[in-house]
């Protein structure tokens, strides 16, 4: 690239959030461009396990403007319809985004962002960050981690029941991925599962519709959080496994041993694999030239603005950017606010130098 392209706002990530946020950028009439790191649409999506349903009907896992159109045969989409949406919904109002493009680096110089990627360097008035978690992997340690001998998987490289076949699994975590990765390896494996504290199971009858509803009450101040419903939302496929008796956790292990796993009580018991169901954290690496102050590994937001840097907003990632944002039907509040917060920013800066 011969000049530094220069944007009012970019967009980093062209998943579900980097597009939501990117309609209502459109809608505004900003001049915006998406990066994104993958050579093809549909974010994250695209590397969950075949198997996987989403949550909720089509129609409760819709981007603004525009219904998830109901897949054929199936009730809860599959994560392929999830993707062709993305897809779809990326082409229908013509986003602007550039792809495959790491962004590596986001700096300020003089007043505005300088974006660095492996193919160029951008300049930008604002940045919405939506790189989501994916990206981010968490595993906790624990003693002897790399003494076991066998392999270790994560949900983000789980791939499907078929390697683990006849074998001895190891599932750790308590939440929706570990639930649903037990229920589908219990039908080919020997399972045991371990979590740091006992599961707590949702009611039957909720699921992303429900979860949903009570965001949007706990906003208005009418309900409590989601959490209160519990964790693990009781997908088809969990709810089999209740039914075959292989939904028990244990107390969380001390320690790996060559072989398996060992409990404070002195238990040991022989694995053939472990895959950490541990969650992820916000991939938000490209960010650390700005030096902004961290808590948990996240950096602070008032709503979707980082207070430090207010042309700075993040979407998705969780419920601290915003009530369900991590979700296709959530995400949607979340960008407009974000958009609508940027541009009378991005005005404010405007006037003030005219
Ligand atoms: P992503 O989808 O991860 O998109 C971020 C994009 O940014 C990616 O394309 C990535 O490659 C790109 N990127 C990252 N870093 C960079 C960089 N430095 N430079 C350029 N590009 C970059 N949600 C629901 O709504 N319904 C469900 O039923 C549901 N089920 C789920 C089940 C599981 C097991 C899991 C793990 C999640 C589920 N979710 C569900 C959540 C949902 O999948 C994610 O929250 C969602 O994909 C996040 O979208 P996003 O756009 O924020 O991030």
């Amino acid at each position: 690239m011969s000049e530094t392209p220069h944007h009012e706002v970019i967009v980093i990530g062209g998943g579900q959030a980097g597009l939501a946020a990117g309609y209502f950028l459109r809608r505004a009439g900003v001049d915006f461009a998406i990066l994104d790191e993958r050579r093809q649409g549909g974010g994250a999506w695209q590397r969950m396990w075949p198997s996987l349903r989403l949550f909720s009907p089509a129609q409760h896992n819709s981007l603004p403007g525009w219904p998830m159109p109901p897949q054929a045969g199936a009730e809860f989409p599959t994560v392929d319809h999830a993707v062709e949406y993305l897809r779809d919904y990326e082409r229908r109002y013509e986003l602007p985004v550039r792809r495959p493009v790491r962004v590596d680096q986001v700096r300020r110089t003089d007043g505005e962002f300088t974006v660095t990627t492996d193919v160029g360097t951008w300049t930008a008035g604002g940045v919405i960050s939506a790189t989501g978690t994916w990206r981010a992997p968490y595993v906790p340690a624990y003693p002897g981690m790399t003494d076991f001998t066998g392999p270790q998987w994560h949900t983000a490289s789980y791939p499907g029941p078929e390697p683990f076949r006849g074998q001895r699994v190891l599932v750790v975590g308590g939440g929706n991925s570990a639930a649903q990765i037990l229920a589908e390896l219990s039908t080919v494996a020997d399972t045991t599962w371990v979590t740091r504290r006992p599961p707590r199971f949702m009611p039957d009858e909720v699921d992303g519709r429900v979860l949903f509803d009570v965001a949007t009450r706990r906003l208005s101040g009418t309900a409590n959080g989601v959490s209160e419903l519990g964790d693990i939302v009781m997908v088809d496929s969990v709810r089999d496994a209740r039914e075959r008796g292989v939904l028990h956790a244990l107390p969380m292990f001390d320690g790996l041993t060559p072989r398996g796993a060992a409990w404070a009580d002195g238990t040991e018991r022989e694995f053939d694999s472990v895959v950490w169901c541990t969650g992820f954290r916000p991939a938000l690496r490209q960010l650390r030239p700005l030096r902004l102050s961290r808590q948990q590994g996240r950096i602070p937001t008032e709503g979707t603005r980082n207070p430090e840097e207010p042309r700075l907003h993040l979407v998705g990632y969780g419920d601290w950017t915003g009530a369900a944002s991590a979700t296709l039907i959530g995400v949607g509040r979340t960008a407009r606010t974000a958009v609508a917060e940027l541009t009378a920013e991005l005005d404010r800066k405007r006037a003030n130098v005219a």
